[in-house]
């Protein structure tokens, strides 16, 4: 199985390293990842600069770039076969509800989705960002992986999934899951630098809203996998008529 790893919080991290080392039990594992951290970054491509490929002294790839660069440049360029599947993780942090939308990680494994890959956003749920059971995680992802070898997905996917951050016994198992809602972010945080000008700090998302019964935060705070199926078309079909007759009006 050809396995491409990529990530939203750089080649060096934890998270990465971890879920890369839990793969290779499955074959051949390519890491192409961006120079630095670029959570948040969404589905951003590079397009004022050129990208450069290096290679680190562990095999990973790592390019200046954001987590949509790093498949969209594996899949139509670097790699020689195009992979069996896309993983992009372990995110330090939740990508629940609207996370999503801003997410680099979730951002790498959409770019191979819309590359007709199937592809997994796989992130650890911590508060602090200090993750602790990034094992667990790696192994709730090759679980999945395992089964979607033996019995392929019944729909090119991709797929959201978010891990509770405790020992994989502690797992109660996995759920399907929709996106739940979050309130509107924090403010910016106003503050001065060190030469007395002011700058601004995005503040941080806000609490969960819809965290009811079937939500991807539902089903983490209750201990089990959170897994969601994404789709990428924004329509939002149910206004077309309301709006279709709004306009005519
Ligand atoms: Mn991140």
């Amino acid at each position: 199985m050809r396995i491409l790893l990529s990530n939203d919080d750089g080649y060096f991290s934890q998270g990465l390293a971890v879920l890369a080392q839990a793969l290779e039990e499955l074959g051949t594992v390519t890491v192409v990842a961006p120079d630095a951290e670029k959570s948040g970054a969404s589905n951003s491509l590079t397009l004022d600069r050129p990208l450069m490929v290096r290679q680190a002294p562990n095999g990973f790839h790592y390019v200046n770039g954001t987590p949509t660069d790093c498949v969209h440049m594996a899949v139509t360029g670097l790699l020689e076969q195009a992979p069996d599947i896309v993983v992009s993780g372990i995110n330090h942090g939740a990508n629940m509800g609207d996370d999503t939308i801003y997410s680099g990680t979730v951002a790498a494994a959409t770019e191979g989705y819309l590359l007709g890959i199937p592809s997994i956003a796989v992130s650890l749920v911590t508060l602090s960002g200090a993750g602790r059971h990034f094992d667990t995680a790696a192994r709730c992802v090759l679980e999945l992986v395992q089964r979607i070898r033996a019995r392929p997905l019944p729909h090119a996917s991709l797929l959201n999934v978010n891990v509770p951050d405790r020992p994989k016994a502690d797992i109660k198992g996995f759920r399907i899951t929709r996106l739940g809602r979050r309130h509107k972010a924090e403010p910016v945080i106003k503050t001065a630098n060190p030469r007395g000008e002011t700058v601004y700090w995005v503040g941080a998302a806000g609490p969960a809203a819809d965290a009811g019964e079937g939500t991807d935060f539902d089903a983490v705070a209750q201990g089990y996998v959170s897994v969601t199926p994404l789709q990428v078309d924004l329509t939002h079909y149910q206004q077309i008529s309301t709006l279709g007759q709004w306009l005519e009006g």
